[in-house]
């Protein structure tokens, strides 16, 4: 049975299940309880919301602090994080975590775990197989270079996007270069720009 079928098969499942299972199958984006405290943001569920997403507390807790620049403290539940920060930022900056470290690119499913090979990390979906390498967090801080038309830059072709674009990721950026394939490094000049979708073009394959 091809993928096409059993997912037609999936769908007539799902489709005669009463409403109530439905329900609990939907992934709903969990909120993110944070509350300023005089100099710094407490953020009151990390523990528990963490465990939602069924990724550690301490590369969640990483990837804020690193997106916000400061630094912070932890215990089993809260982050502590310096300065003051709005929920709204914070949720915003969960949901992009979600999405680069969590929801499967293929499918948009949450049951993914991450697994490491050769040395890289790939982010693995128990729903459809599939698998993406993911970056490490890093822990600095880091000034994310804002990328302009023209600009040459050097990517990790990661993906392949539906129209056989080769997919990259750059910070928040997601960048569609043509002529370029999974997995290759390549020369990319930047073409056009909307928003943080980049559409560049492979100048030169270097591996
Ligand atoms: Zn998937």
């Amino acid at each position: 049975m091809d993928v096409k079928e059993y997912e037609k098969l999936l769908d007539k499942a799902y489709g005669e299940l009463p409403e109530i299972l439905k329900e609990y199958s939907r992934f709903v984006i969990p909120r993110i309880e944070a509350r300023i405290q005089g100099k710094v943001t407490v953020i009151h569920n990390l523990g528990e919301v963490s465990k939602i997403i069924n990724r550690k507390p301490d590369m969640l807790a990483k990837y804020l602090l690193r997106e916000f620049g400061t630094m912070g403290s932890r215990d089993d539940q809260r982050l502590l994080m310096k300065g003051q920060f709005r929920q709204h930022q914070i949720q915003e900056k969960f949901e992009e975590f979600l999405n680069l470290y969590v929801i499967c690119p293929e499918c948009g499913r949450p049951d993914t775990r991450i697994i490491q090979e050769m040395r890289v990390n790939f982010l693995k979906c128990e729903a459809c197989g599939s698998r993406h390498p993911i970056g490490v967090i890093k822990a600095a801080p880091r000034k994310e270079k804002r990328p302009e038309i023209g600009d040459v830059i050097t990517l990790h072709v990661t993906q392949t996007g539906k129209k056989g674009d080769g997919v990259a990721k750059m910070g928040k950026y997601i960048i569609f270069i043509s002529n370029a394939r999974e997995g290759q490094r390549v020369k990319a000049k930047i073409k056009n720009i909307q928003g943080t979708m980049v559409f560049a073009e492979a100048v030169e394959i270097l591996s």
